[in-house]
C-alpha cells in the first residue's frame, strides 16, 4: 500500500515494543470515559438540550447543562463553555481580564507563556487595550535547571510583591522543555497557596484535557481555560472554548465575554451545542487515539536515531511530541510526508513561509476538518536549528500510523534515511 516494505517492518516492530505503554493509554481512557457519561447522566442530558437558540439565547437549559456537565467533569464549581470564544487565547485572555484589575499583578512561575499570549499581556502604553496596557502589572519566573519553578525565587516574589494571579501552562507548547503532569500542578498550587492563599492560580490548559485522569481544577486550581478545538472539542465542536472553576471568578469571566449583569445569562449557540455536547463525549477516546500515535511515533524515531520529547516510555500529560532532526530536508520532508496522509487538502505541498509573528520561516502540515483543529493530525516546524518538528492529534491512531509511514517513506525517497 504505497509503504515499502522495509519502513512497514519497522513500524510494526514501534509498535510491539511500546504495546505495554498503548495499553495504559486504554486503560485511562476508559476511566475518562466513564468519567464524562457519569457528568452526562447526573444532568439528564437529553435531546431536547441539543437544539440550541437565536437571539438573547435567553433560557437556553442546553446551554446551562454543557456548563454544568464540563464543571462536574473538572471537579470545578461553575463552567462556561461558548462557541462565542474565538480560539484559545480569546478564552484565556477572558479569563485573566475578567479577574484582574489595574494595579494587580500577573506572575507566570512557568517561564514564557505561549506565544499567542504575549499580546495579550502587551506592554504599558502600548495602545491596544493589552493586560499591561490597562494597568495590570506582569511578572514571569524562568525555570530552574530542572524545568520546575525556581522555588527559592518564587517564594520571594510570593512574599514581597503578592500577585492577584499566579499563571502556569501546563503544556510545553511548542518549546523542548516537559510539559507539567496534573501531580506537580498540584505541588505548585500548594507552595503557592501556602504563602499567599487568596492569590488565585490560574492554568491555561490547552493540549492537557483528558491526557491524564484528573484536571488541574480537581487539585486546587481556581480558574483553567482551554480550547474546543483543542483537546475537549472532540473533534466535532466547530468553535468555542471553556472556562471552568471557582463559580465567582467564572462569573467574572463571563461578565468580560459578554457584558457585566449579563454575563452567562445570554449568548445564543446557533446549533452548535449537540456537536459541542457530542465532542465532549467523544474527546477521551480521541485524546486516546491521538496519545497513542505520539507514543507510537516517538518509538519509531527513536528507533531510527532521533532524539524525541516526550520520549516514547515516559508519562504524558499533553498531546505535543517533539521530534528533533538533522537537517531542514529532514523537516520539510516530514511535514510534507504527514500532509500527504490528511482526508483533507493531501493533494496540496506545504512549504515553509514567512508567517507574521514568527522570526523564521514556518511549515505546517494541517489536512483538517476544522481550520486549525490541532486534535486532527498536523505537524509545524520553525525552518531553524536545532530541526524540531512538532505534531499532535490525530482523529484515528490508524491516521496518525499512516501519516508517520508517508512522512518516512517521503523522507526515505528523498534519501535522508
Ligand atoms: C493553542 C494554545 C494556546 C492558544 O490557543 P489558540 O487557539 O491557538 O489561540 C495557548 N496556550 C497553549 C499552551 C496552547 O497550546
Amino acid at each position: 500500500m504505497n509503504v515499502p516494505e522495509n519502513i512497514a517492518r519497522l513500524m510494526d516492530e514501534a509498535e510491539a515494543l511500546a504495546a505495554p505503554k498503548l495499553q495504559e493509554i486504554d486503560k485511562r481512557v476508559d476511566r475518562n470515559q466513564w468519567k464524562v457519561i457519569r457528568a452526562f447522566q447526573k444532568f439528564k442530558v437529553s435531546d431536547y438540550h441539543f437544539g440550541g437558540s437565536t437571539g438573547y439565547g435567553y433560557n437556553d437549559r442546553g446551554r446551562e447543562v454543557l456548563d454544568l456537565v464540563y464543571a462536574d467533569v473538572f471537579g470545578a464549581e461553575a463552567g462556561l463553555v461558548r462557541p462565542h470564544f474565538a480560539s484559545g487565547t480569546h478564552t484565556i485572555g477572558t479569563a485573566l481580564f475578567g479577574v484582574l484589575r489595574p494595579g494587580d499583578l500577573l506572575l507566570y512561575i512557568t517561564g514564557k507563556p505561549y506565544d499567542t499570549l504575549h499580546k495579550v499581556i502587551g506592554k504599558p502604553g502600548d495602545g491596544t487595550g493589552s493586560l499591561q496596557d490597562w494597568g495590570i502589572r506582569y511578572g514571569e519566573l524562568e525555570l530552574a535547571e530542572d524545568g520546575m519553578p525556581d522555588w527559592d525565587k518564587l517564594r520571594d516574589r510570593l512574599l514581597t510583591d503578592p500577585p492577584k494571579v499566579v499563571g502556569i501552562q501546563r503544556s510545553r507548547g511548542y518549546d523542548w522543555r516537559a510539559s507539567y503532569s496534573v501531580e506537580q500542578i498540584e505541588r505548585m498550587v500548594r507552595f503557592v497557596k501556602d504563602i499567599v492563599p487568596d492569590t488565585i492560580v490560574f492554568v491555561d490548559n490547552c493540549y492537557g484535557e483528558f491526557t491524564e485522569e484528573l484536571e488541574p481544577t480537581e487539585v486546587g486550581v481556581d480558574l483553567v481555560a482551554g480550547s474546543l478545538i483543542k483537546n475537549p472539542g472532540g473533534g466535532l465542536a466547530q468553535t468555542g472554548g471553556y472556562i471552568v472553576g471557582k463559580s465567582r471568578l467564572v462569573e467574572l469571566s463571563a461578565y468580560r465575554l459578554t457584558a457585566p449583569g449579563i454575563g452567562a445569562e445570554v449568548g445564543a449557540m446557533l446549533g452548535t451545542t449537540r456537536g459541542i455536547f457530542q465532542g465532549f463525549f467523544l474527546a477521551p477516546h480521541l485524546v486516546g487515539q491521538a496519545l497513542k500515535g505520539s507514543v507510537f511515533a516517538a518509538a519509531l524515531f527513536e528507533g531510527l536515531g532521533f532524539d524525541t520529547r516526550p520520549g516514547w516510555r515516559d508519562d504524558r500529560t499533553d498531546l505535543i511530541q517533539a521530534i528533533r532532526f538533522t537537517s531542514a530536508e529532514h523537516l520539510i520532508a516530514f511535514v510534507q510526508g504527514i500532509q500527504k496522509a490528511a482526508a483533507v487538502d493531501a493533494h496540496v505541498v506545504p512549504e515553509p513561509w514567512e508567517m507574521p509573528g514568527y522570526e523564521h520561516p514556518v511549515i505546517m502540515a494541517a489536512g483538517t476538518f476544522i481550520q486549525g483543529g490541532s486534535l486532527e493530525l498536523s505537524a509545524d516546524a520553525p525552518i531553524r536549528s536545532p530541526y524540531i518538528a512538532y505534531m499532535q492529534g490525530g482523529l484515528t491512531y490508524a491516521h496518525v500510523k499512516w501519516g508517520v509511514a508517508m512522512a518516512l517513506t517521503n523522507m526515505m525517497n528523498k534519501g535522508l534515511l
